[in-house]
């Protein structure tokens, strides 16, 4: 049986495709997505950027219904709503046997090359990778588990405790994601650093403490005027500046993360801005394990990131929403694709 998905042949080479659809192995399912986040790591996925190799379905935030199985031993699963973490690995190597699977020699990654990701009606994950989904989680909040679990990984890193001041640099998803969730985990006076006035607005209404629109305001005379220097800075821009700015904000002692893409971008800083004042700098690349504990807490009601959705869009439609996403414009902060309502 086929399918429809969205195939990158080659770089910025995107089309609607009827494909057929993968068949489960042993310890596998098949999921019939229903909402995928449409995020802007896919763009540098569609252009060839992101070390994948082509062709390629991209998308890795979703959830949907679990459709077949690849054991019978794994009966119980069909029909189940899920979302799903995106990492493969072998659960055998020394690495994968320390939890450090991330490590593993033959990791890979759905959507981003061998294992078709969620822009399509159906995909493939490992069954060790699933999290059913209790109905206090929305289909639309669903597929944005995984965007909130890098939120959740970059402030566990940064050891971030309760009362704490963070700036957040960048007001993209996840500059957003991780304003909510540090409000969730009992940040106080969250700052948020951007240029978008629609996703500013937003972070007000999230609960930022102060939104400081650059580069017509300054964001370290904002952030030390009368409140000091933060305990935790995101870095969320993958930008040079973003960077510096974040050096000059983040307390001694304090603790940076580096948490935005910066397609092999540069940064010239002078090792003594971490070295004098012992900064704690530290690398947020990769989501491993914060999955499940974000679905429990999207569960209990203490955390939600369906606000941020502004655009749906059809899986024909994807000219539009790429274009959108790649221009930033419209209003747009998280748009979605809907696949297969139910
Ligand atoms: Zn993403
Ligand atoms: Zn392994």
């Amino acid at each position: 049986m086929g399918m429809r998905a969205l195939v990158v042949s080659a770089p910025d080479t995107v089309n609607l495709r009827e494909v057929p659809r993968p068949e489960p192995p042993a310890g596998w399912a098949r999921i019939q997505v229903a909402r995928a986040g449409i995020c802007a790591t896919d763009l540098a996925v569609m252009a060839g950027q992101a070390g994948v190799s082509f062709p390629v379905i991209p998308g890795h935030e979703w959830m949907g219904i679990v459709d077949a199985v690849g054991s019978e031993d794994d009966g119980e699963w069909i029909g189940r709503r899920v979302a799903g973490e995106n990492e493969v690995s072998c659960l055998l190597c020394p690495a994968c046997r320390s939890g450090r699977w991330r490590w593993c020699p033959h990791y890979q990654q759905i959507g981003f090359g061998r294992y078709g990701g969620s822009y399509a009606e159906y995909l493939i994950a490992p069954i060790y990778g699933l999290h059913p989904l209790s109905q206090a989680v929305s289909d639309l909040q669903g597929a944005l588990l995984e965007p909130a679990a890098v939120a959740l990984g970059v402030l566990e890193r940064a050891a971030l405790r309760i009362g704490e001041t963070v700036t957040v640099i960048g007001d993209g998803p996840i500059g957003l994601n991780v304003l909510i969730v540090a409000k969730a985990m009992g940040a106080r006076r969250i700052i948020v650093g951007g240029e978008q006035p629609v996703r500013l607005a937003m972070a007000e209404r999230l609960g930022a403490y102060r939104v400081v629109r650059h580069p017509n305001e300054d964001l370290v005379a904002a952030v030390t005027a009368g409140h000091g220097q933060s305990d935790v800075v995101v870095e969320a821009t993958g930008t040079e500046s973003g960077l510096q700015t974040a050096l000059n904000l983040v307390r001694p002692e304090g603790r940076l993360v580096v948490a935005g893409f910066a397609h092999g971008g540069q940064a010239v800083i002078s090792p003594d801005r971490i070295h004098l004042p012992d900064v704690a700098v530290i690398g947020a690349g990769n989501n491993p394990g914060w999955m499940g504990r974000t679905v429990a807490l999207v569960e209990d009601g203490m955390l939600r990131t369906d606000h941020l959705v502004t655009h749906r869009y059809a899986l024909a439609e994807f000219a539009d929403a790429f274009g959108t996403l790649s221009q930033r414009g419209d209003g747009l902060i998280k748009a979605v694709f809907e696949i297969n309502p139910h």
